[in-house]
């Protein structure tokens, strides 16, 4: 018995098969003929199906790449729209800040909020994607999380602390921000295009004080750590309810060009 493959040994068989066929005149038994032209047969059937699923899979890749055109021309034309209409309805363009609430945490000596590093009250968004104009996007495709691009806050900061904060949290910076430009509202907080923080709790190792003074904010973003929290600073008193309650009354002042402070 030989160890070669048994196309080899078949093709080495026909062969000396076919040499003693004529070497001998013998007629090719039937079942022989049978069996090698259903081989033959099935070859060619094999062949056609072969040339069939390729001409099936390019067809699937031009209709893929069909697909990701149109859905690149829909993002566009859908992202258009939604900013023409809303901005002929004037409602996303706030003439008077909007107050929002925030959370940071300082790290490496720096306030850190959820995505980026505040190293200054005021904020100005920019897009995850070149597409740099008229941020914050309305079609929400524009960034991996939340509703798209922009600087996101809460409506209540009772909110932000129960769904971010645990009960005994005290390591953390919460803060009210008047949003300006273009504000785009959520169920549940904004996205803003300008955001510039008017007060500021500091919660850490169970000293809680909080300031409203541009000044004293600036000097905290500017160095959390190294900023001096006694001047222009009070304490506040209580739990996370009270911390939220005195942002409401005192974050609430409307950034102006007098305490723009540049
Ligand atoms: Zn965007």
């Amino acid at each position: 018995m030989t160890t070669a493959p048994l196309h080899d040994e078949l093709e080495y068989l026909t062969r000396r098969y076919h040499l003693y066929r004529r070497r001998y005149q013998v007629p090719a038994p039937p079942e022989i003929d049978r069996l090698e032209r259903n081989i033959r047969r099935r070859r060619i059937q094999l062949a056609h199906l072969h040339d069939e699923i390729s001409r099936l899979e390019r067809h699937a890749a031009t209709l893929a790449a069909e697909i990701a055109g149109y859905r690149k021309g829909l993002v566009a034309l859908l992202e258009d729209f939604i900013d023409r209409t809303a901005r002929a309805h004037g409602e996303h363009w706030s003439p008077t800040p909007v107050i929002g609430y925030r959370l940071w945490r300082v790290e490496h000596g720096m306030l850190h909020g959820a995505w980026t590093v505040w190293d200054h009250p005021a904020h100005e968004a920019v897009c995850p994607t070149p597409n740099d104009e008229d941020v914050p996007h309305l079609a929400g495709t524009c960034s991996g999380y939340g509703y798209g691009c922009g600087i996101y806050a809460a409506k209540s900061p009772h909110e932000l602390a129960d769904v971010h904060l645990t009960e005994d949290a005290d390591d953390f910076v919460i803060g009210a921000v008047a949003l300006s430009g273009k504000v785009v509202e959520h169920e549940h907080g904004y996205r803003a295009s300008h955001a510039r923080v008017t007060a500021v709790v500091v919660v850490s190792a169970g000293r809680r004080v909080a300031t409203s003074d541009p000044r004293a904010v600036a000097e905290f973003f500017d160095d959390p750590l190294g900023a001096d929290l006694d001047e222009a600073w009070e304490p506040v008193d209580g739990d996370l309810v009270a911390i939220g309650r005195w942002l409401e009354t005192q974050g609430g002042q409307r950034w102006t060009s007098e305490n723009d402070g540049e």
